[in-house]
């Protein structure tokens, strides 16, 4: 069993002003989730946790994080007008993007983002386009030396990044371009839930420093070790501990840098999943129930709104309302109306029985959810609400209407088309 922050009832509630399907995120959640990590960090040098947009794109999230002390990290124009509009600029904010095209990189510059850049060849493109800032960072992608996972691919296979060698020639070639300050950036899992990764992560990028600083002549400001601790998607499993990953990197930061008198170096990181993941839900309800090689649950939500699982074979946990403590007598696939038949929130899912009308709450949609929706098939992206500390439930996002669907044709150009 996987606990909720809302009974059936409360969902009932909410249903009355807003349709099925909606994600709704528990604003009490973020919040203590965002303490507990700043708290476990806080023994680690110069941390700051730069949330990834991508993961939850929405103002009124950003804002909460914001105001829990975190940064943003953006990949897009788009994301670095979300997070400009709710005041994170400067070098609260990292652009982390790869094949970036030129307005991109000028928005990042003008804002006074930490630039990061995911090759060689963008240094002059970046110069050309936007003019070099005065700090920069660099991906590293290190090969063959790290194992990847399913999400992100192995490293030697993702298009992430600069090889080894390629950055003391970055490194180099931006100090020859007047650039003074600089960090090192690297991220080469998602979704891992082992500590000693991110530890062992800390400790390749600690090593490379040393060795680009003395082999180039300059010294370091940050190393960012990028985002992707994971999240327990499956009742089983337990969360990540935040507290061995700062022990671990707190301790082989004074093994490789404090101990040798070497100068300091702030740590950054940049997760999105496991910041707000957990705090989020679809509520979706059964459409109909159909019995034929298979038993199928139809649901009013499908891919559009939450693709993970159709896109990565990933496992969302669902949570009949009202039957939380009934046994998974029933095996189901479980499907929304997409005519693609990996429209799917899961396959042979044992579940209690299922009536027309259940409400369906599948978990750990609070990252990677609403933000993957599309509107292929005709499917209308749904609302997004927040469950507030005091219990208020606030609509941080209307959904669609068939109007937006519309709204980037032009009807009467088409009476004129011959
Ligand atoms: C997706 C992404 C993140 C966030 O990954 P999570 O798995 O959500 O923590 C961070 N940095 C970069 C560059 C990314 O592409």
């Amino acid at each position: 069993m996987k606990p909720l922050p809302f009974t059936k009832q409360e969902i009932e509630k909410i249903m009355q002003q807003f349709p099925t399907p909606f994600y709704v995120y528990d604003e009490t959640g973020i919040r203590a989730n965002a303490k507990k990590l700043k708290h476990a960090f806080r023994k680690v040098h110069g941390f700051k946790e730069y949330f990834a947009v991508k993961a939850l794109p929405n103002p009124f999230i950003l804002k909460i994080l914001k105001e829990e002390g975190f940064g943003a990290d953006c990949s897009s124009l788009p994301e670095l007008m979300l997070a400009q509009k709710v005041g994170i600029v400067g070098e609260n904010m990292m652009f982390t993007s790869n094949d970036t095209p030129a307005p991109e990189f000028a928005m990042a510059k003008k804002l006074g983002a930490i630039v990061n850049l995911d090759d060689i060849s963008h240094l002059s493109y970046l110069e050309q386009s936007a003019g070099l800032p005065p700090l920069l960072c660099f991906r590293y992608n290190p090969g063959k030396l790290r194992e990847g996972n399913a999400i992100i691919g192995k490293p030697e296979e993702a298009k992430y990044g600069l090889t080894k060698e390629q950055l003391f020639t970055a490194y180099q070639q931006a100090k020859a371009k007047g650039v003074k300050r600089f960090g090192l950036h690297t991220m080469i899992a998602s979704n891992e839930r082992s500590e000693e990764y991110f530890v062992e992560t800390a400790k390749m990028l600690f090593a490379l420093v040393q060795e680009i600083s003395s082999t180039v002549g300059i010294s370091f400001e940050f190393i960012n070790i990028g985002g992707g601790i994971g999240i327990p998607y499956r009742p089983e499993q337990q969360p990540v501990s935040y507290e061995k990953i700062a022990d671990g990197i707190e301790q082989a930061y004074h093994k490789m840098i404090t101990k040798h008198g070497l100068p300091s170096l702030k740590i950054f990181m940049e997760c999105g999943r496991v910041i707000t993941g957990p705090y989020g839900f679809l509520i979706t309800q059964v459409l109909h129930l159909k019995h034929t090689y298979k038993d199928y649950v139809g649901c009013d939500a499908c891919m559009a709104n939450l693709m993970r699982p159709a896109m990565y074979g990933a496992y969302h946990h669902i949570t009949v309302l009202g039957k939380e403590q009934a046994k998974g007598h029933h095996v189901y696939d479980v499907t929304g109306s997409l005519c693609e038949n990996n429209d799917k929130f899961a396959i042979d899912r044992p579940l209690p029985e299922i009536e027309r009308g259940d409400l369906l709450a599948i978990h750990d949609a609070g990252a990677h959810g609403h933000a993957m929706g599309f509107q292929y098939n005709g499917k209308l992206r749904s609302a997004e609400l927040l469950l507030r500390s005091n219990g208020e439930v606030i609509m941080i996002r209307r959904a669609e209407t068939p109007d937006d669907y519309f709204s980037t044709l032009d009807f009467s150009a088409l009476q004129r088309f011959e």
